[in-house]
Formats: C-alpha cells, sequence, structure tokens
C-alpha cells in the first residue's frame, strides 16, 4: 500500500493526486526525496525534474518552480507548471530554450540583466531533460 497521499496542483489544473511510496523534488536547498512520515516542512523547488516512485514504477514530471509542502497527513506541491514528461511539447520546449538563448546573448551584449530570459531558458532546460530521460527509459525498455 502506497504510504503518502501526493497532490500537484499548478493555478491551472490538478497535475496529480494519488497515493505514492516516495516523492523525489528539486528543492531550492538541493534534491529532496520524501518517504511516508517525514516531519512537516516548507520549501521552495527550483527548475527540474520530480520523481514519483508507486508499486514499483517511477513517473517523471518535469516542474518549473514552485513550493512544496510536507503536511501530517498528506505532500503539496503547489507548481508554476509542470507536466509529465508524455506531456512535454518536446519542439515548444525547444524554442522557448532558442528563443532564451538568443536573448540572454543580446541582452549581455547590451549589458542589460537578463533574469526573465534566464529564468525562461531553466525553465525549457528542465523540460528538455525530462523528455530525454523519459525517451531513454522507453528505448530501454
Ligand atoms: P513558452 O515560452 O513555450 O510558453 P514557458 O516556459 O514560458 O514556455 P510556462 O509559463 O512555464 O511556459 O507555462 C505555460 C503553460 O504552458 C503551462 O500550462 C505549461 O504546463 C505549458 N507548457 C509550457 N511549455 C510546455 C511544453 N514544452 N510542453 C507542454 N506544456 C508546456
Amino acid at each position: 500500500m502506497p504510504g503518502i497521499r501526493l497532490d500537484i496542483v499548478t493555478a491551472e489544473r490538478m497535475v496529480y493526486s494519488d497515493d505514492v511510496d516516495m516523492v523525489v523534488a528539486p528543492g531550492s536547498e538541493g534534491q529532496l526525496g520524501i518517504l511516508p512520515h517525514h516531519t512537516p516542512l516548507m520549501t521552495a523547488l527550483l527548475p527540474g525534474e520530480l520523481r514519483i516512485k508507486r508499486g514499483g514504477e517511477e513517473l517523471l514530471l518535469a516542474i518549473t518552480g514552485g513550493f512544496l509542502e510536507v503536511r501530517p497527513d498528506k505532500v503539496v506541491i503547489l507548481a508554476d507548471a509542470a507536466e509529465r514528461a508524455e506531456e512535454i511539447d518536446v519542439s515548444r520546449a525547444e524554442a522557448a530554450r532558442k528563443r532564451a538563448q538568443e536573448r540572454l546573448t543580446q541582452q549581455r551584449e547590451l549589458g542589460i540583466d537578463g533574469a526573465r530570459a534566464e529564468a525562461s531558458l531553466r525553465r525549457s532546460l528542465a523540460r528538455l531533460k525530462v523528455a530525454e530521460m523519459a525517451r531513454r527509459r522507453k528505448a530501454r525498455r
């Protein structure tokens, strides 16, 4: 019986809601593994990959940031955006990556701080990484 209720929500939708064995998230202080009976905590999340272990299977998602809260009864992830690996549109993420990199080059030339382009780049790289991890995993099967 999986031991933790996990809810992943964004402003747009409920991305995931089920009982799981473990969740590994990109915490702002490093990778964070949450098992049942973890002490309550609240942490910010960075763009990266989110792994959900459930009954011997591992589900991969891309997350672009947000917050994770461990409550006594469940784990809640309030995500800026989150997509399951199979939902990721690789060409869209690739286009976003290219656009962000071009903006960063232009901004650096003009001496402008490219924080927004940096953030966009990190989101696109998280999506591309997760899509690639899922592709490799599928090829191994
Ligand atoms: P883009 O510039 O392509 O819009 P973005 O990083 O600015 O990318 P977000 O603001 O993070 O996009 O997300 C907006 C919405 O679009 C969210 O619902 C997110 O899940 C979805 N989304 C963004 N990029 C992708 C993608 N490559 N594949 C699937 N869904 C995506």
